[in-house]
């Protein structure tokens, strides 16, 4: 451990190359994903990832609620991204403060781009992502969730959309930060992408990258979000086999 000012900063590479969690620097955390464990949503997902746990819920199309909020030509996408005040060591302060907003606007427009609005003029795609447990990524834990959630709810789009989080530590372009990486880093860089088309829907950064590693940075990014979009179209294949596999026995009893 060194220690800038009093507080202490934990050895983010060993001289093997192996992160603090012993990760390597194009490693992702492990993911475990369960399609539609609510009942009440008309899609929902629960995404643990690392130590983050996001549950998201999709109701719509319905009505949309505030009414002047619709639109005569398409759906409306609304998102709301919460992160519950037991999700972090220090109790955070529930309700919707400025990071909640800014990520609930960012994930909004991500989806806006990819959810064929114009086929449900009238009506609000409700996007709930709530945070149970953080540990840095959850944005980008809760687009993924979300993704989910939305083809459970049947929701037409032009895509699934994969999201993850590189960033810099000691001084190397390292895949899918945890806390620790994320406090004492030298930059952290969320995005989300399109796999078809290979564009990306979300790209924000904080801290400083040179060009050479933004370059770095985006296609490990990109890598990991490929990686990411065959563990969600799994989850989802292996959810309606084993729905189809449970109607056939029903149907043959
Ligand atoms: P992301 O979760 O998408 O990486 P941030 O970079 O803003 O978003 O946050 C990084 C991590 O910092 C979060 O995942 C969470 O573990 C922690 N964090 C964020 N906001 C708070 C807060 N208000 N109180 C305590 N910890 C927080």
């Amino acid at each position: 451990m060194g220690s800038v000012g009093a507080k202490e900063v934990p050895e983010l590479l060993n001289a093997e190359g192996r992160r603090i969690d012993g990760r390597r620097l194009d490693e992702l955390r492990p993911i475990s994903i369960k399609i539609a464990p609510l009942t009440r949503a008309d899609g929902s997902a629960f995404v643990e990832w690392g130590e983050n746990k996001v549950m998201a819920a999709v109701y719509g199309p319905r009505e949309v609620h505030p009414r002047h909020l619709m639109e005569t030509d398409k759906a409306i996408v609304q998102c709301r991204y919460n992160m519950a005040a037991f999700s972090v060591d220090e109790r955070k302060r529930p309700g919707l403060d400025r990071r909640s907003q800014e990520i609930s606007k960012v994930i909004t427009e991500a989806f806006e781009s990819v959810i064929f609005t114009e086929e449900f003029p009238k009506t609000s795609i409700d996007i709930y992502i709530e945070v149970l447990q953080a540990n840095a990524g959850t944005r980008c834990a809760g687009l993924v969730a979300a993704s989910l959630a939305l083809a459970d709810a049947g929701i037409p789009m032009a895509d699934l959309v994969p999201a993850v989080a590189v960033g810099k530590v000691a001084g190397r372009i390292a895949l899918d930060l945890k806390k620790e990486e994320d406090n004492f880093g030298e930059a952290d860089l969320p995005m989300a992408l399109v796999p078809q088309s290979g564009r990306l829907v979300l790209l924000q950064m904080e801290g400083h990258l040179n060009r050479g590693e933004l370059r770095e940075a985006l296609d490990l990014g990109v890598t990991g979000c490929r990686e990411i979009y065959r563990k969600m179209r799994e989850a989802l294949r292996a959810r309606y086999e084993a729905a189809g596999g449970a109607e056939e026995a029903e149907a043959a009893a």
